[in-house]
């Protein structure tokens, strides 16, 4: 319910403090009476006024001393003067002094309460602005409060932080960014990015996310930068402001030089324990094809059975063996690339014929589509050959009878695209992200009699980070999956 306003007569004169009563009460105030100022003063000490009529003269305290007091006692409530045809000088002069405004005896109705309604709006504005200059002032303070909260957490991170503004030039960053990358000194602030940082593939990186920022919002990178023996994984995003505008990036750089220092023992480890194994595992190997040849004297059918079964196993072993030398090759850049200009279309007709017996037994089709001006890459082929023997294997394995494997080439100016599109058993969301992981093998029913390493996917991945490309995975349960991989001219 909206509160009443109370409006205050101040007249000695019974007949005017009565006249005004009976004029105001049927618009909707409550009026209030003083006979003095001295009454008035005291009354609005007591009950809330939110306006004041005050006769100009009065026998004791006249209007003037009245405004002089209420003036600072109450400052916000607004006072209109009362007074005869010939005071209006007086009146006047009462308006210097701080009275709102006056009205004339005898006055009507509609005079009377528009001077009060402007009075009260006076009122509602000012109390209004007040409570505006309040807000801002505690707005500024919580800012400040802000500001120095989060650059106490900044400051205090274990991981070293950069901000950049949408020129990349450098407008933050905390002293664990400038310890991790041995940077003394004041630098330039904003300044440019590859005076903290002359990384150029982190540099290009961080371009490219900054022009495709307001189509891509949601794209972030992960970087791997290494500056001596320090390791760091460089996570950036970039950031918008209200009217979804990219205003810069922000990058965390984590050390991870003890992972990085203990995945080399580990892959020197997988490496010796492999090539140990892999020259006992090729003799077993050779000596039960002797047997099996029948060499070494006749061979009944249920030993050809179970030396048959044998040699699979040690088939798979020896796979396994390979791939894991393979990787571990790779992963510490022992691997010699050959990077020459390669035809992707021959590499991907020898890998389809190589595939065809496979996807004849298991009921695929293959079908290969490249553009005779494809643009040639440069790549190792051996490496090419592994990544799409991966690829298009995969492909068969995991697609029932019946299926469909689709090989094909496009041209995306500095980038070739192969992609291998199967209409199998599909990947769920959540497994998509792991399946590069090396020995990860997803875990369904429909997978379990397929026979694989789970360390294709990560040779794919490795041999293709290696030739600076990339690889993505599309897919859809039940419906197929598409691996497109983006090589480099
Ligand atoms: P694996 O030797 O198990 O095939 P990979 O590293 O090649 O190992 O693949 C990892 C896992 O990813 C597989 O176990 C499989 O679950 C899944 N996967 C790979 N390619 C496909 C595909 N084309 N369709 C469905 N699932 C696939």
């Amino acid at each position: 319910m909206e509160e009443q306003t109370t409006v205050l007569v101040v007249d000695d004169e019974k007949v005017i403090r009565d006249g005004c009563t009976l004029l105001l009460q049927p618009e909707g105030y409550l009026v209030a009476t003083a006979a003095s100022g001295r009454e008035a003063l005291d009354l609005m000490g007591a009950q809330p006024v939110n306006v004041v009529l005050c006769d100009l003269k009065m026998p004791g305290m006249g209007a003037l001393e009245v405004l002089e007091d209420a003036g600072s006692l109450f400052p916000d409530v607004p006072i209109i003067i009362i007074t005869g045809h010939g005071k209006v000088a007086d009146a006047v002069e009462c308006m210097k002094k701080g009275a709102y405004d006056f009205v004339t005896k005898p006055f009507r109705v509609d005079h009377l309460t528009l001077a009060i309604k402007r009075a009260l709006e006076k009122q509602r504005l000012e109390r209004e602005t007040k409570r505006l200059q309040e807000e801002a002032a505690r707005n500024l303070y919580t800012l400040a409060m802000e500001q120095s909260r989060m650059h106490t957490i900044v400051n205090c991170m274990a991981d070293g932080v950069l901000v950049t503004n949408r020129n990349l030039e450098v407008v933050l960053c905390n002293p664990t960014f400038m310890q991790l990358l041995g940077l003394s000194g004041p630098l330039p602030q904003p300044g440019p990015l590859p005076a903290y940082l002359n990384e150029q593939s982190f540099l290009d990186a961080i371009g490219e996310l900054c022009d495709k920022a307001e189509s891509e919002p949601a794209k972030c990178l992960s970087q791997e930068i290494c500056r001596g023996r320090v390791h760091l994984r460089a996570m950036s995003a970039p950031f918008f402001g209200p009217d979804e505008k990219m205003l810069g990036t922000v990058t965390v750089f984590h050390d991870i030089t003890a992972f990085k220092e203990l995945d080399a023992m580990k892959n020197e480890f997988v490496h010796m324990v492999s090539h140990e194994l892999r020259s006992p595992m090729t003799a077993i190997k050779l000596q039960h094809e002797v047997i099996l040849d029948g060499l070494a004297g006749e061979v009944t059918n249920k030993q050809r059975e179970l030396l048959s079964r044998a040699q699979g196993k040690i088939q798979g072993l020896i796979e396994l063996i390979n791939e894991s030398l393979d990787i571990a090759k790779i992963e510490a850049g022992y691997r010699q690339l050959e990077l020459l200009p390669l035809q992707m279309g021959e590499v991907l007709r020898e890998v389809v014929e190589l595939l065809r017996v496979k996807a004849e037994d298991q009921k695929v089709t293959l079908n290969l589509s490249i553009p005779p001006d494809l643009p040639p890459v440069r790549a190792d082929r051996r490496s090419m050959e592994e990544v799409f023997i991966n690829l298009v294997s995969n492909a068969i394995n995991y697609s029932p009878d019946g299926g469909a494997v689709a090989i094909s080439g496009f041209s995306h100016g500095e980038y070739v695209e192969v992609r291998v599109a199967d209409t199998g058993i599909g990947i769920e969301p959540e497994e998509i992200p792991k399946i590069f992981d090396k020995f990860y093998r997803v875990k369904h029913p429909r997978t379990r009699q397929i026979i694989g390493t789970g360390l294709g996917l990560a040779l794919v991945k490795g041999i293709v980070d290696a030739h600076r490309g990339t690889v993505e995975v599309e897919s859809q349960l039940g419906v197929g999956s598409t691996f497109r991989v983006f090589l480099p001219r």
